[in-house]
């Protein structure tokens, strides 16, 4: 296969790390060219440190430094203002004058596509239209990317999401067992990421679950503030084994391939 070029757009640092680190890894390894964008510095995250522009700062840093561990060849911010969250994990209300969410669709994918024909990108990776599970931020990267795409004319659009089949049963199995907290609440994983009929690409990145999770650890400031509940700092905790269980495997959609399309490789047209 000669060498492409492959776009992953996110909207926080650790969002590559979570959802598409392994594949990106492989990418590189393979010889391809790896560029990753995010939308904003994440600097309203969970951390010990205030939110604000020391701790977008800090997250920059550590985008950097697992985007090096992935073998990106560039990294880009667009510079948005993370919306954050409402406690009820819908929009925020106070958010920053430059928020990612408030920004002018059109805009803002004129932006990434400057980056997407500068670099002559194939592929573009954004998330599905639920936005994963639902942050504001993420479904306004599903919308921008898609528009992006368009305006550049990239041939692939992969939206990165997560088998929710699997894990609803994982969580169901868990919930005999174990209680969660009255907050928690197992249907809303009814409606996030995509259901396993509609994924199109089931990556293996095994050989490079060790870059992967050397990524997530590179996002020290989310894993390691006061609270020990963080989903970074419960995941890193995860036995090796099980590790390989959970992350072994990326999930994309490709929309405009036949429902039931089963592919393996990113750039794959058809099964090999
Ligand atoms: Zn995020």
């Amino acid at each position: 296969m000669p060498p492409r070029t492959a776009v992953f757009f996110h909207a926080h640092p650790d969002d590559e790390a979570l959802l598409t680190a392994g594949t990106m890894a492989m990418l590189a390894a393979e010889g391809h060219r790896v560029v990753l964008v995010v939308a904003t510095a994440g600097e309203r995250g969970l951390a010990e440190m205030e939110p604000g522009e020391e701790l977008g700062q800090t997250r920059l840093k550590e985008l950097y430094e697992s985007a090096a561990l992935l073998g990106c060849a560039r990294v880009e911010c667009l510079d948005y203002g993370d919306s954050g969250l409402s406690p009820k994990g819908g929009v925020a209300e106070e958010r920053p004058d430059n928020a990612f969410i408030d920004a002018d669709t059109e805009e803002a994918a004129g932006r990434l596509a400057a980056i997407l024909r500068e670099e002559n990108a194939d592929l573009l990776s954004i998330y599905d239209p639920a936005g994963g599970y639902g942050h504001p931020d993420h479904v306004q990267v599903h919308r921008v990317g898609r528009r992006a795409a368009e305006l550049a004319g990239t041939e692939i659009v992969l939206e990165a999401t997560v088998d929710r089949d699997p894990l609803l049963r994982l969580l169901r199995l868990a919930g005999r067992v174990y209680r969660f907290p009255p907050e928690f609440d197992v249907r809303t994983f009814e409606s996030a990421y995509s259901p396993g009929e509609a994924i199109t690409h089931r990556v293996n990145v095994r050989r490079y679950i060790r870059q992967k999770r050397a990524a997530m650890r590179a996002h020290a400031s989310q894993a390691t503030g006061g609270d020990s509940d963080r989903t970074l700092a419960v995941l890193l905790k995860v036995p090796g084994p099980l590790y390989r269980l959970v992350f072994g495997t990326e999930w994309y959609v490709r929309r405009d391939l036949p429902p039931g399309t089963r592919l393996r490789h990113p750039l794959d047209r058809r099964p090999r």
